[in-house]
């Protein structure tokens, strides 16, 4: 369980312990919540929020497509983790702001439940630990992504989540590591909570945003660093059997980071190791949010005294 001294909750700084809701809320009754993850890493020149800016417009734009609203901005949510890392000592830290319907009318509709807001942070390592450096074995769900007409992709929304749940109860209780997910269309999609990229003749291949997939900041952070490496990227519809077929194959994500995957439903991708593009993209990464050596100007800086 991770722990902490401090959330923000509605306005103010709370005790850990404190930051509670009622049981019948909406968020709890219907899954009404839209929310964020965001790392902050100890850089060699302080302690820097990764893509602060982006990850909040995404959070804001989650809210726009389930008619939220608060008065924060943008910047003040910038401003208040800042102080949350800071009032919790925290140089690195995984961040989770969340906009949630509160206790209102046991109805499923959320417009007349009032619109609450969170923001935790506390300490997480790598979402699969020390195997992201050897790589991890997945399965092809049997579960499909949300079809585009349903339930929103491109918003981060607490409901999307049970969908993920059942791919990665299927997976693990089968011996995988995680699963990947195809679309309705049968086109390769995503993780549960990562996006997926493959390497082929030197190529990256992403799905697109039209395969149901959250448009990972992580994902745009790869296509922008394969940019600077001369890697060509093509966004588009993947057949499943690409997986067996590619080269490499890696999941991104802000719990995931750059996490390769060495084989798809016990098929070696490659030769079952860690693939050379792929660890050129790590160290890459790796030296922006450890060596604060950051071309895009993705480091948002936690400035203050004797912190
Ligand atoms: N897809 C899903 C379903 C996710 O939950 C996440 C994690 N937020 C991602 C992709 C990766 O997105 P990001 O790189 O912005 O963390």
């Amino acid at each position: 369980m991770v722990e902490g001294k401090f959330i923000y909750f509605n306005g103010h700084f709370v005790e850990w312990d404190k930051a509670k809701i009622h049981i019948l809320s909406h968020v709890i009754q219907y899954g009404s919540g839209v929310f964020e993850g965001i790392r902050a890493y100890e850089t060699k020149l302080g302690t820097a929020i990764f893509r602060a800016y982006d990850h909040y417009k995404r959070l804001k734009e989650s809210m726009k497509m389930y008619r939220m609203e608060t008065s924060e901005t943008i910047e003040d949510y910038i401003n208040i983790t800042k102080e949350l890392l800071i009032k919790n000592g925290l140089k690195s830290a995984y961040i989770r702001p969340v906009v949630y319907r509160g206790f209102g009318p046991i109805s499923p509709n959320p417009l007349h439940a009032p619109i609450e807001t969170a923001i935790a942070a506390f300490e997480m390592p790598n979402l699969f630990n020390e195997k992201v450096e050897k790589g991890i074995n997945v399965c092809v769900s049997s579960y499909r992504r949300f079809a585009p007409d349903t339930i929103p992709a491109v918003a981060k929304a607490t409901g999307n989540y049970l969908n993920s749940q059942l791919a990665m109860m299927e997976a693990e209780l089968n011996g995988f590591d995680e699963a990947v997910m195809l679309d309705v269309y049968g086109y390769i999609s995503e993780g549960p909570g990562e996006n997926i990229f493959l390497v082929k003749d030197g190529a990256l291949y992403t799905p697109s945003l039209t395969n149901s997939i959250l448009k990972g900041i992580t994902r745009d952070s790869i296509i922008k660093i394969a940019g600077l490496l001369n890697i060509p990227v093509f966004e588009q519809n993947l057949p499943r059997e690409m997986l067996y077929a590619a080269d490499e194959v890696f999941f991104c994500g802000t719990a995931a980071e750059i996490t390769p995957i060495v084989s798809v439903d016990r098929i070696p991708v490659g030769d079952g190791s860690v693939g050379k593009i792929t660890r050129m993209l790590i160290e890459k990464f790796r030296e922006i949010v450890h060596e604060g050596k950051d071309p895009f100007g993705w480091l948002e800086f936690v400035e203050a005294e004797g912190y």
